[in-house]
């Protein structure tokens, strides 16, 4: 599986927390329902196929599949909180993290 997966929105985050019945999400409208029901039953050559063109949405059922901790981060994703530190006070950056844990940690402690 690749490890290179796209960032997953906060929304997108949500939808599928609450299509797994986990707390922090809500629903999505009836076409996006429709979808992760077909995602959640696709093979993974079909998973693949739909990654084509619903890649947060993928990378979010993967997560919530397969991640032992993908419960936890998709909640922080979708409730604005730095999936590192669990602060919400931002600023955030594409990843998830918040701007001090998504810069490079400096070997020698100065930035
Ligand atoms: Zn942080």
């Amino acid at each position: 599986m690749s490890t290179s997966s796209p960032t997953i929105p906060p929304d997108v985050a949500a939808h599928v927390l609450f299509h797994y019945g986990r707390e922090g999400g809500y629903q999505a409208g009836s076409f996006t329902t429709a979808l992760l029901s077909a995602m959640g039953t696709a093979d993974p050559s079909n998973l693949d196929r739909l990654a084509a063109g619903f890649p947060e949405y993928v990378a979010a059922i993967t997560a919530i599949q397969y991640d032992p901790a993908g419960v936890e981060r998709l909640q922080d994703i979708a409730a604005g909180r730095c999936t590192r530190c669990k602060q919400n006070d931002g600023p955030f950056v594409a990843s998830g993290r918040c701007e001090a844990c998504a810069r490079p940690m400096p070997l020698d402690g100065v930035a």
